[in-house]
């Protein structure tokens, strides 16, 4: 039986999303940015919450992990890196560990850059990623403990999951990530046909996510670094791949 998924606004900006097994009736929640949205899911969905899958440290990840951990006794799964920045963790993992939840099973990524130790979860069987504040839909997260190097090769890491991969990130941050990415690549169809679809999606209040890798491969200018005219955008035709993605997130910074 194939994984549900449920996704759901938390905080401002924040998504929430839940795994479901229906085979088992295992549910994972996957960080937990606070507790009372991925409660309402749970008594709408009549699920029950036996894991918290953790893909980095920040609060805005973590802060609802104590309440639902008291309430579920549910496990608590984290990035064995940064573990002891995070609440009630009783498993550690890294690249290459298996989770699973119920009959599924998910590949562990180290996938450091925004956070030291951030990790991914995978899982080939569902074409299903949870890639946390590394990879936004035409965006990716901020370069905050790692460096531009480490960044970029985490990016590659996830643009080689198939492309028919879907993923869920950390925020709703696509149509901003559009407006900034129109001013490196402004005659990439692609990208203006997906502007038209989120335009859409925003108006009608629906979330933007989850995005394809493939889609991505061919949208967001993260994952585009290597892509000859892109450095030729930046000026830096002919630079290592990370130097030019590092050019693109400083003016992602200032933009
Ligand atoms: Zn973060």
């Amino acid at each position: 039986m194939p994984a549900q998924t449920n996704l759901f606004r938390c905080l401002t900006d924040n998504y929430g999303v839940l795994l479901h097994d229906p085979a088992s009736g295992a549910t994972a929640s996957i960080d937990a940015p606070e507790a009372g949205p991925v409660e309402q899911v749970l008594a709408a969905t009549g699920w029950r919450l036996t894991d918290i899958l953790v893909t980095h440290h920040h609060g805005d990840h973590t802060a609802g992990i104590p309440e639902l951990k008291h309430k579920h006794k549910c496990r608590v799964v984290a990035p064995r890196k940064e573990a002891q920045r995070i609440p009630l963790v009783d498993e550690t993992v890294g690249e290459g560990d298996t989770v699973r939840v119920g009959s599924l099973a998910g590949r562990v990524i180290d996938t450091p850059g925004h956070t030291l130790g951030h990790i991914s979860y995978f899982l080939p069987a569902e074409k299903l990623a949870f890639v946390g504040d590394t990879l936004f839909s035409i965006g990716c997260g901020r370069v905050i403990e790692g460096n531009p190097e480490m960044m970029w090769t985490s990016l590659v890491k996830l643009r080689g999951l198939p492309d028919d991969t879907r993923f869920y990130c950390g925020h709703e941050y696509t149509a901003a990530n559009i407006r900034f990415a129109k001013t490196i690549e402004p005659n990439n169809k692609a990208l203006a046909a997906r502007a038209q679809q989120v335009e859409k999606l925003v108006a009608a209040h629906q979330p933007t996510i989850p995005a394809t890798i493939g889609a991505e491969k061919a949208e967001n200018p993260f994952l585009r670094a290597d892509v000859a005219e892109v450095a030729q955008a930046v000026g830096l035709a002919g630079s290592p791949a990370w130097k030019v993605f590092a050019e693109i997130r400083e003016r992602k910074n200032k933009y």
